[in-house]
């Protein structure tokens, strides 16, 4: 299918965008990579009148580092680009494990880093890496600019706490901490499908071994990515176990998730698949935080 007819602008400043949102308002849309919003139109789930095209506004595709250590992403960079990056590598490298599972090669060549957060698709693994991390992003918009930490920015089905001519312009991660580890895993029928379940798990622990902090974020388990607070609780202030870490995952699959059946998992299974992958995600993300595994509880 084609689009609907619309109106095709393609703004080289931050400030044109701002004034071209504020002119259209719901009329318009963003154009990042256009890997999800252009089948939309193609099946016209969306008809927008005017269409922003992003890829020509200036400064919105740097990568660097942060005055804390941590890493700044202009919200244009490519998925690819980002995944070959040596300082995202070195940075964040729960960023750099993770992005090979987004989608295919040819769509990450394309795909943005900002667009892949603005869509908010619960199914997306991204939006899960920033929750675990307790990343930001910041917004321009008719009001200036503000910053919205990830457990707020995601708010729902494909929902976002972008408010009408705002634009989404960065991601701020936070810096590597001592003791701290992470780990990606997810269950898809095919590499580079939607995943049925996947799993960010982050941790630190203090210098006598004990878990000072979990951060289990879960993706295509609800309406959008979300923390296991339950499965967390098994964890801090213990020392990591086998037990613990086995009683965190049954807490996630059975407690902390209200995950629907669709085509592709049932709801026992998509429970048993969170139950198992976060068990493996957190021992991974404990092993390379260098803590010691016990076999029982502390
Ligand atoms: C076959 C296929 C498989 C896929 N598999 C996966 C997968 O496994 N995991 C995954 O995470 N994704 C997957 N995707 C989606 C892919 O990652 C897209 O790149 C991503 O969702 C959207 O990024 P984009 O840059 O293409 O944004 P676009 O499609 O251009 O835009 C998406 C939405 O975000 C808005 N937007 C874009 N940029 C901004 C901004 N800076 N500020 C405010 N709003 C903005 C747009 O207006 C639009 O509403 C898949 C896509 C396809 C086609």
């Amino acid at each position: 299918m084609k689009p609907a007819p619309f109106e095709y602008r393609r703004p080289d400043t931050v400030e044109e965008v701002l004034h071209l949102l504020a002119e259209y308002g719901d009329e318009a849309k963003l154009l990042a990579g256009g890997q999800s919003l252009i089948p939309t139109m193609n099946f016209r789930l969306a008809q927008p009148a005017v269409l922003i095209d992003l890829n020509a506004v200036k400064g919105l595709d740097s990568v660097d580092e942060a005055d804390d250590g941590g890493l700044r992403l202009g919200a244009m960079v490519r998925q690819a680009a980002a995944e070959r990056s040596a300082l995202v590598a070195e940075k964040v490298p729960l960023l750099a494990e993770t992005l090979p599972f987004v989608a295919h090669a040819q769509i990450r060549n394309r795909g943005t880093i900002g667009g892949n957060l603005a869509h908010a698709d619960p199914r997306s693994e991204l939006p899960a890496v920033m929750l675990a991390l307790g990343a930001s992003v910041r917004v321009r918009g008719p009001d200036g600019e503000r910053s919205i930490g990830a457990g707020d920015f995601f708010t729902g089905f494909f929902g976002t706490a972008l408010e009408e001519g705002e634009l989404l312009t960065e991601v701020v991660l936070p810096p590597a901490v001592e003791g701290g580890g992470q780990a990606f895993l997810e269950v898809s029928r095919r590499l580079g499908d939607y995943a049925m379940v996947g799993v960010a798990a982050s941790v630190v622990c203090d210098p006598a071994g004990r878990c000072h902090r979990a951060s289990i974020a879960l993706l295509s388990v609800g309406s959008r990515p979300m923390l296991a607070e339950q499965a967390s609780a098994c964890l801090v202030g213990e020392r990591p176990s086998s037990a613990a870490v086995l009683a965190a995952g049954h807490a996630a699959g059975n407690k902390d998730i209200d995950p629907q059946a669709d085509m592709h998992a049932s709801v026992a299974y998509r429970r048993h698949l969170a139950t198992v992958l976060v068990r493996r995600a957190l021992t991974a993300a404990f092993e390379r935080a260098g803590c010691v595994m016990g076999e029982g509880a502390s």
